[in-house]
């Protein structure tokens, strides 16, 4: 019997070592990509990992990514790992691979952040740099609140009264918007989508490149966490109602599909999300991919973490009282303690697979 919570890791070291044992274990091609640009908390390398199965010329490709925005990866890695270690490899059906990708962003996941080595989101930085960046004017009204001077109970409430003023005056959802929403102009803020495509970036186009490039048919599932009810994986489409591939997705998914786009997710509309390296690498094939987002805790504590975080990195000390409790908390609202939250993780991440596997070979 596989013990589902054993799967997940509490770093990145430990769920790389495990991950990399598992897909060993079951078989698969394990590739490294060494992430030159930043270390660990440890001084450790960082490197992205994939472990490929199936034929080498499956027309139907299984894609399973971790760690998007980091420290959501204690999710992901541990949906992967529980695939490999429940025989998932085994029971691909024919004619159809898996590649798994691992920890796309290792810096994020290795320091507890959801951005990269360069403060950035993954999910707002494949946009076109060449093009003129999308606008975020509620950022900019907001963005002193966001990074405050000094992290003491004093500032958190004029940034309380802040989000306050613009939620009566706009909306909540639109709050959420402001701060989540992306933006490319405060490169020391939250949610920043950069000024040119980051390694993860660049590698993944890579990857799907030299790993996808003979499969006619992909289907991605991309790991989050800190949305929604708590250890419900709410099933995002990642692209908008326009894009070709959303009828598939809607095939493939049913009503369980929900999109930004269309007011029906927990999410704020974004655009520049890294699944879309895909479609673009990838113009002959069919491409469908969903974004599993599990719920953790409630929007104000998770959005209130990651600007503790954001505050940490650029003034505070992280070897500080308060630098260990941010970091304790941050991990706590995009990994819950506790064996529940992993079953619940789990369970849905198969039932989404099976979804994913019979989309892709229904052809
Ligand atoms: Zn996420």
């Amino acid at each position: 019997m596989v013990s589902i919570p054993a799967c997940f890791s509490e770093s990145y070291a430990e769920a790389r070592t495990k991950f990399c044992g598992a897909a060993a274990t079951a078989g698969g091609a394990i590739r490294s990509w060494l992430n030159p640009h930043a270390r660990g908390p440890n001084g450790e390398r960082l490197f992205l990992d994939t472990a490929r199965f199936g034929p080498d010329d499956a027309p139907n490709m299984l894609v399973l990514i971790s760690s998007t925005h980091g420290v959501e990866g204690h999710c992901g890695s541990g949906a992967q790992i529980a695939w490999l270690a429940t025989g998932g490899a085994d029971k691909l059906p024919k004619d159809t691979g898996a590649l798994v990708v691992h920890a796309i962003n290792p810096y994020g996941f290795a320091w507890t952040r959801r951005v990269n080595e360069d403060n950035v989101d993954l999910n707002r930085n494949f946009v076109d740099h060449d093009k003129a960046y999308p606008k975020n004017e509620g950022y900019l009204a907001i963005a002193n609140a966001v990074l405050p001077q000094a992290w003491t109970e004093e500032s958190k409430a004029a940034t309380d009264r802040a989000f306050a003023a613009y939620a009566q005056k706009h909306g909540a959802f639109a709050l959420q918007g402001a701060i989540s929403g992306g933006q490319y102009t405060h490169p020391d803020g939250i949610f920043f989508g950069g000024t040119r495509p980051t390694w993860s970036n660049r590698t993944i186009r890579a990857i799907a490149r030299e790993e996808l490039g003979r499969a006619r048919r992909v289907g991605i599932i991309d790991f989050h966490t800190g949305l929604g009810p708590f250890g419900h994986g709410e099933l995002i489409c990642a692209v908008p109602p326009s894009a070709k591939s959303f009828p598939r997705a809607k095939a493939w998914y049913g009503e369980e599909l929900t999109s930004p786009e269309g007011g029906t997710s927990t999410s704020a509309i974004v655009v520049g999300v890294m699944t879309d390296a895909f479609p673009q690498e990838l113009p002959d094939a069919e491409v469908t991919p969903v974004a599993i987002e599990y719920g953790t805790y409630s929007v104000p504590e998770v959005l209130g973490a990651v600007r503790a975080d954001n505050w940490l990195h650029q003034r505070g000390d992280l070897a500080s009282p308060l630098g260990h409790d941010l970091k304790a908390d941050m991990k706590e609202r995009f990994f819950p303690a506790g064996d529940k939250w992993r079953e619940m993780v789990w369970t849905r991440a198969d039932q989404t697979i099976g979804w994913a596997l019979a989309g892709l070979t229904r052809g």
